[in-house]
């Protein structure tokens, strides 16, 4: 439930809704706009009495929210969130690129790729340390070593840092040398992680699991952002259907379906979404085109000889072709990168 205050509603009338509904064991969410503020509302509805609350001064109207997101909601927060990762931010007038290989393999790599993709406009540098591969006897990754690489091409360039986090000890390893944690696709429902993605405060790139639905993607930022963290991007990354020319199937329509549901941002990835490099680039376009913040591409400085996920890798010419071709779709959604 949301308390929509009257426009102009006095701080004193907003203090006393909160006093009131606080004491009737609520947990509140305040969202002040310029005009209007809304109270959002955690707890048992039937304690409350409406009829009551409806003639407090300064309360225009009670809204119901019925779905079980409620931080995550846009009825809670119809700003739309921007999220600060190291210098940038992930947010609705930005277009941030994130951009790098799929696993850190060495020191040079990570330095060379991130000089690479800064170059052509990204903000952001993406590398795996801990890779959840489909078989144990792929590279799993670097580990920690891996993230001082990334630590150090950042320092570098300047570039914020993304990593994957896949059990407590990789976040607190990654917390110490990147700006913003990645949970995969394949701990989208892992709540333990969530929780504890939540407790660092760190901004959180969230993965679309690999068969959810929307409804429970939100369902896992909640998670994060009830530890506290308010600090969430989504990051759709196409969804197992019966399609098999592409290795998933990029489900754009989540893009336009988030922005109504949710104030997070959001990020296409369609690198994962496709698997196939020819595919990134119109499927790019195409995000941008639907509303989305960001995109996350991967590229390698060889990726015919790339530890993991070659074939959907773009070359340093690639990605600077698809940076130049994109900037339209940028200018036209009004949308600085
Ligand atoms: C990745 O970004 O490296 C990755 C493994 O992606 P996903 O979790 O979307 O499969
Ligand atoms: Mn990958």
């Amino acid at each position: 439930m949301v308390i929509v205050m009257k426009p102009g509603a006095s701080d004193a009338s907003i203090k006393h809704v909160i006093d009131y509904v606080t004491e009737n064991g609520f947990q509140t969410h305040l969202s002040k706009g310029t005009e209007t503020t809304i109270i959002g509302l955690i707890g048992d509805k039937s304690k409350l009495n409406y009829d009551n609350l409806k003639i407090f001064e300064g309360v225009d109207k009670l809204v119901q929210v019925t779905e079980s997101y409620k931080l995550a909601n846009k009825k809670f927060h119809p700003k739309p969130s921007k999220i600060k990762v190291g210098n940038t931010y992930i947010g609705p007038d930005n277009l941030t690129i994130m951009a790098g290989p799929c696993a850190v393999e060495n020191e040079d790599q990570m330095m060379i790729v991130a000089e690479a993709v800064k170059k052509a406009g990204a903000t952001i540098i993406r590398g795996g340390a801990y890779k959840p591969r489909t078989s144990p006897y792929s590279f799993q990754g670097l580990g920690e070593e891996g993230l001082k690489y990334m630590k150090e091409a950042s320092e570098a360039t300047g570039l914020a840092t993304i990593s994957e986090v896949i059990s407590l000890e990789s976040v607190n390893a990654a917390a110490k040398y990147v700006d913003m944690l990645q949970i995969g696709a394949r701990n989208m429902q892992n709540f333990y992680l969530l929780k504890e993605v939540g407790r660092t405060g760190l901004p959180v790139l969230l993965k679309r699991g690999l068969s959810s639905t929307i409804d429970e993607w939100l369902n896992a930022a909640e998670y994060i952002i009830s530890e506290g963290n308010p600090n969430v991007v989504l990051c759709e990354r196409g969804i197992r259907t019966f399609e098999t020319a592409t290795r998933n199937t990029l489900d754009i329509s989540a893009v336009p379906v988030l922005k109504e549901r949710t104030h997070l941002p959001v990020v296409v990835d369609p690198s994962h979404a496709t698997g196939v490099r020819s595919y990134v680039t119109p499927l790019a376009k195409s995000a941008i085109a639907a509303g989305a913040d960001g995109l996350m591409i991967e590229v390698h400085n060889d990726p015919a000889k790339a530890l993991s996920d070659g074939a959907q890798s773009l070359t340093f010419e690639q990605f600077e072709n698809l940076t130049k071709e994109i900037r339209p779709y940028a200018e036209l959604s009004k949308r600085t990168f």
